[in-house]
């Protein structure tokens, strides 16, 4: 049964999927089911690289259909880069928040999306079609042709256009790093026509978006952000069709960049609270964005329509001085961490990509990057106040004042 709640406002369950317990419920529970019958109330963590059975014969028999069609492994695991219990358990629930039949885990996002350029690569579509800004190592693996990819940077509106007989695989970013440049997930996935679209959706979280209910084959996720949500695990995940999971596991398997099974059950245990946080951060974040947007020391502040837990501002003064000067906020790359993230992207997430690239994309030398954590709106505030320097603002006056400093 699917109540009304404020889960199902993007269009959750996904069209075409059969019908699901809400977000939040899936959460909490998916890749848990088989716990109560196990007489166990939190996940088991199995750390074995390898399995033992008397059957080779059998042993054989499997390892023939998986390099034959790389579906899950039937039965007891072999070795760990064929799949992993736990991992597992992390997949099935990632696939169920998003939507999708399947899902593939990696040992981070770059390994998932290289994983899948591989893929594409080996059935001879080697051509991508990508739109700016992507995070800054995506753009570059892509850009520098690494993987032997030939990409065709282009606009949402010249997607159909740039398809080639030899196009393996469109891909966006929505909300964009770092500008939280937004796209019409609908329109990108109709102009693609039959080439599958990779949507990163590092940013949105299933909790604010889910692509393939848009018409993504591929979504892909920076494990390392909001799914662990703590900034102490790495990983990526691709969640698709179980057609192209089976292609994934293949190029896993051959590739090695296999997610860590500590990793797995982190990851498991940070999807219980994503809504949560998800949401909770939200709120400060479109606070913060309000405020920064009417701070005289802001040139313009750039939050999604879709909202989220990110925001972006230039400054008319020097970036680096705000980085300099925060003292609650944690001056480091990376986000979707509890605690609040600032970061230059110029100097550190897109310092990769060619200036030029850089600025075409949108990213201004005076953008900062924001991750909003879980800390109290005032707090944060008042640390963002000092660090743009200048002027204090007439809030923080205010609360000064109140708070008789
Ligand atoms: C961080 C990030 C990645 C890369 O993920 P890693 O886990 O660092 O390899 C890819 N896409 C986006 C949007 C990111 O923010």
């Amino acid at each position: 049964m699917n109540l009304p709640t404020q889960d199902t406002q993007d269009g959750f369950p996904v069209d075409g999927l059969p019908a699901r317990r809400g977000l939040a419920t899936e959460a909490v529970h998916a890749g848990r089911e088989d716990l109560v019958a196990l007489g166990l109330h939190a996940p088991p963590l199995d750390l074995s690289t390898t399995y033992p059975s008397h059957d080779s014969r059998g042993e054989a028999a499997r390892l023939d259909a998986f390099a034959a069609d790389g579906a899950e492994l039937a039965g007891p695991p072999v070795y760990a880069r064929l799949g992993n219990p736990t991992v597992a358990r992390f997949e099935t629930a990632l696939a169920r928040l998003e939507g999708t039949e399947s899902a593939v885990a990696f040992a981070s996002g770059m390994a998932a999306l290289s994983a899948v350029l591989l893929a594409r690569n080996a059935l001879g579509l080697r051509h991508v079609v990508a739109v700016r800004p992507l995070y800054g190592c995506s753009d570059h693996l892509l850009n520098a042709g690494l993987l032997g990819s030939e990409v065709t940077w282009t606009d949402p509106a010249g997607i159909a256009d740039a398809l080639r007989p030899d196009t393996g695989l469109v891909m966006v970013e929505s909300p964009a790093n770092p500008t939280l440049a937004e796209v019409d997930l609908r329109a990108v996935a109709h102009a693609c026509g039959s080439v599958p679209l990779l949507v990163d959706n590092t940013f949105a979280t299933p909790v604010l978006q889910r692509p393939a209910g848009h018409g993504a084959r591929l979504v892909l996720h920076s494990a390392t952000k909001y799914l662990g949500g703590h900034g102490d695990v790495m990983g990526g995940v691709v969640a698709c069709d179980e057609e192209m999971a089976r292609r994934l596991r293949q190029v896993r398997f051959a590739t090695g960049a296999v997610l860590h099974p500590l990793a797995g059950y982190l990851l498991l245990r940070g999807l219980s609270t994503l809504p949560v946080r998800v949401r909770a951060a939200s709120v400060t974040a479109a606070e913060l964005a309000r405020r920064l947007a009417v701070d005289p020391r802001v040139a313009r502040v750039h939050y999604p329509r879709i909202g989220g837990a990110m925001v972006a501002f230039e400054v008319h003064g020097d970036p680096h001085s705000v980085i300099a000067g925060v003292r609650l906020i944690t001056p480091a790359v990376s986000l979707g961490s509890v605690d609040t993230l600032i970061q230059h992207p110029a100097s550190i997430s897109h310092r990769i990509v060619d200036e030029t690239d850089r600025h075409g994309a949108g990213v201004s030398d005076r953008l900062l990057r924001l991750s909003v954590g879980l800390e109290d709106v005032e707090d944060l505030w008042t640390d963002l106040d000092g660090a743009l320097g200048g002027e204090r603002t007439e809030g923080a006056r205010r609360k000064e004042m109140a708070e008789g400093r």
